[in-house]
């Protein structure tokens, strides 16, 4: 029976600060020595740290991508072959699945304006938003996972994109974000609300029921475009192995990971780019 503790420890609230990884260890922060992630595929993952082991880790304060761990050389620390979606990385993945909240710390040695001056610090709960593979600085495959701190993403949420309509968070445990702006509400129009890659016609009680998915991701550090060529009218099961690199389509508009092409509109231009775009990072 595992211990593993999520969310904050009552004894250590957000800013506190610790002078060595035994200390937070021993705190029960983050408790692995070395590691930056702490977790298991079957639980998820709890914590990480930044301490700047990762040339790829992009510290925005609010957002985070951090690179997951693997494939570098233990004596140099470069990265040496392709990292695989296993251990911790497993693990974040797990989190964000299941909504679980990461507590987030900084080392002195991460180069960032958010790292503290010595020691680290524990810099309160993120959830895992998104995860991805591409090509890093060296040249291999990582994973990388984007967190959003928690209580930012409600202060955050009634921020207008310049193209979209407001995104509505209904909790911060749930970590789909379903948006409605005109874009979503013209794709679910022109097909009706049916899912393009089953047919399902969902109808509730309040009509009927379909997510526009975007190809390539709105949020940094994909920054796709909120445009009808950049979008599909899904179903969410399909919506949900979509995102989570279940299912991709390739550039004949046939469905890899299942049986089956993708219904397309006449009057819906697919942005090959996008689809490729998916395919690299999720698929
Ligand atoms: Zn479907």
């Amino acid at each position: 029976v595992s211990d593993r503790f999520f969310g904050e420890l009552p004894s250590y609230p957000e800013g506190s600060t610790f002078l060595s990884r035994e200390e937070l260890s021993l705190a029960g922060v983050h408790k692995p020595i070395q590691a930056g992630i702490s977790g298991s595929q079957y639980e998820g993952a709890d914590s990480i740290v930044l301490s700047g082991g990762y040339e790829d880790d992009e510290d925005h304060g609010e957002v985070i991508v951090y690179t997951g761990h693997g494939g570098r050389d233990t004596t140099t620390g470069r990265q040496i072959s392709d990292q695989v979606l296993a251990r911790g990385n497993l693990a974040l993945a797990v989190s964000r699945k299941l909504g679980f909240p990461v507590r987030v710390v900084r080392g002195s040695s991460h180069s960032s304006p958010y790292a503290p001056p010595s020691g680290y610090r524990y810099d309160g709960l993120y959830r895992v938003d998104d995860h991805w593979k591409e090509r890093g600085r060296a040249g291999f495959l990582v994973w990388r996972f984007r967190l959003v701190k928690l209580h930012a993403e409600l202060e955050v949420a009634p921020r207008e994109p310049e193209t979209a309509g407001p995104a509505r968070r209904t909790s911060s445990t749930v970590s789909r974000v379903i948006r409605d702006t005109q874009g979503t509400r013209r794709i679910k129009a022109l097909y009706d609300f049916r899912c393009q890659i089953c047919g399902t016609r969902l109808v509730g009680n309040a009509g009927p029921y379909a997510e526009a998915a975007h190809i390539k991701p709105l949020g940094a550090p994909h920054s796709g475009p909120d445009l009808l060529a950049n979008m599909l009218c899904l179903c969410p099961n399909h919506h949900v192995l979509f995102d989570y690199g279940g299912i991709a389509i390739a550039d004949d508009f046939s469905i890899l990971g299942e049986q089956g092409v993708l219904t397309v509109h006449p009057e819906h231009r697919i942005g090959l780019e996008y689809l490729r775009y998916h395919r690299n990072h999720y698929g």
